[in-house]
C-alpha cells in the first residue's frame, strides 16, 4: 500500500483505519467516549489509545494527534502507517510507546483547530484555580479576528485596521497577541476555555494510567500550519532546562518559542503541562512537530473565517461550504508528495524519540 493510502478524508475514516490497524496487531485499544458533543455526520466521538511495548516499561513516548481538531489527519496518518507497516516491534528493553489518536475528536470530525466548547485545547491546560490571566493585547484585535459579516463591510474595514495594527506594532507581535492565548472571548480565535475541557481531563488520566510510574516521559504531538510546505518543524515545549536534552535527542535544529527560533508564538496553557502535571514523578521531554501547509496569513484568514462561520455565519450555506474547505487545505494538504514529506519526518521523529528515551 502507499504512504497516502494511510491518510484519511474524514475522523470516522481515520478512526475505523486506526481501530482496524490496531486490532491487525493484535493491540488493544481504550476508546474514551466524548458524551459532550457528536460528530459531523452524527457519529459518535472517540479518543482512541493504544500501548505497544511492556507493560512495566518505565520509559513512555506519547505519540498524539488531533489536539487541534482538523490537523489530526496529518498525525494520524502516521500513526496508523506505523502500525500498518510493522513499526514499533522491537523497542529497546524499558521503553513503550503510546499513541493516542485524537485528541479534540470534535474538532477532527467538524474540521475545526477547537473543540465542541470553541476551545483551543493547547491554550486549556491552566491552573485554574489561580485566576485566569489577562489578555488586554488580544482584546485590542478581537473585532478585527472576528467582524460582523464575512466579505462585507465590516469585513473591509477589519482588513484595514489589521494593516494599520500590523504596520504599528509588526507582523510578530501581531502573530502574538492573536495566538497566544485569551480567556476573555469565547467566541473568539484561540480561546482558552474558562475550565479544564473533556479532552483536558481525559488526555491527564491517559497519562497517569500509562505513566503514573514512569521515570522519563516523551511527548510528540502532531500539529500543521506552521512553517514552510511539508517540513517539520520540532518544536520544544516545558521546562529551559529539558532543552539542551531535546538537542542532543533530536539535533540542534530543534526550536523553542521562548527562545525566539521557532514560528510559534509564546503560547499559554499547552498540553505538555496537563502531561507533566499527571505524571509528576517523572523527567519529561515534550515536543510538538509542526508543519507547513500554507503561508500564515492564509492559515489564520482561514481560522478566522472558521470561527466566524460558527459565532456568526451558516454552516448550511455557499459561503459556510466554501470556507470549511478553506479550513480544511489549511490544516491538510491532500497531496501525495506533503504526505511522503510528513511520513518520513514522522517516522525519523519518533525513531530519534525512542532512542533518546531509552538512553535518558
Ligand atoms: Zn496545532
Amino acid at each position: 500500500m502507499s504512504i497516502s493510502s494511510n491518510f484519511s478524508a474524514t475522523y470516522a475514516e481515520a478512526r475505523a483505519k486506526f481501530l482496524e490497524a490496531c486490532m491487525n496487531r493484535g493491540l488493544e485499544v481504550e476508546s474514551h467516549h466524548n458524551d459532550k458533543a457528536r460528530g459531523a455526520e452524527g457519529e459518535d466521538l472517540y479518543m482512541d489509545v493504544a500501548r505497544l511495548g511492556p507493560d512495566e516499561a518505565k520509559k513512555v513516548l506519547f505519540v498524539s494527534s488531533g489536539t487541534h481538531g482538523g490537523e489530526g489527519f496529518c498525525g494520524s496518518g502516521v500513526q496508523i502507517g506505523m502500525l500498518r507497516e510493522g513499526m514499533l516491534k522491537d523497542l529497546p528493553d524499558d521503553v513503550a510507546v503510546v499513541f493516542i489518536h485524537a485528541v479534540n475528536p470534535y474538532g477532527f470530525s467538524h474540521i475545526r483547530r477547537v473543540n465542541e466548547d470553541n476551545i483551543d485545547l493547547n491554550r486549556n491546560f491552566l491552573d485554574y484555580a489561580e485566576g485566569l490571566p489577562e489578555n488586554p493585547e488580544y482584546a485590542e484585535v478581537h473585532d478585527m479576528i472576528v467582524p460582523d459579516d464575512w466579505g462585507g463591510p465590516a469585513f473591509k474595514k477589519a482588513e484595514e485596521d489589521i494593516q494599520t495594527y500590523i504596520a504599528k506594532n509588526g507582523l510578530g507581535p501581531f502573530q502574538q497577541a492573536v495566538t497566544g492565548g485569551q480567556h476573555i472571548r469565547a467566541n473568539g480565535l484561540f480561546f482558552g476555555g474558562f475550565e479544564p475541557a473533556w479532552s483536558n481531563k481525559t488526555l491527564r488520566a491517559i497519562v497517569t494510567k500509562h505513566a503514573g510510574n514512569a521515570t522519563h516521559f516523551a511527548m510528540m504531538d502532531f500539529h500543521t500550519g506552521l512553517g514552510p510546505y511539508g517540513h517539520g518543524e520540532l518544536i520544544y515545549v516545558g521546562d529551559p532546562e529539558g532543552l539542551p536534552r531535546a538537542i542532543d535527542w533530536y539535533g540542534d535544529d530543534v526550536t523553542s518559542p521562548e527562545a525566539g527560533t521557532s514560528t510559534s508564538a509564546v503560547v499559554r496553557g499547552t498540553i505538555n503541562i496537563g502531561m507533566c502535571e499527571s505524571a509528576p514523578q517523572a523527567q519529561a521531554t515534550c515536543t510538538a512537530i509542526e508543519y507547513g501547509t500554507k503561508p500564515i496569513l492564509e492559515v489564520l484568514n482561514a481560522l478566522r473565517a472558521d470561527n466566524w462561520l460558527y459565532a456568526k455565519g451558516d454552516l448550511d450555506s455557499d459561503q459556510g461550504r466554501t470556507i470549511k474547505k478553506e479550513v480544511r487545505d489549511a490544516f491538510y494538504c491532500d497531496f501525495d508528495d506533503w504526505k511522503q514529506m510528513i511520513w518520513e519526518r514522522g517516522i525519523s521523529v519518533v525513531d530519534m524519540a525512542i532512542k533518546g528515551l531509552a538512553k535518558s
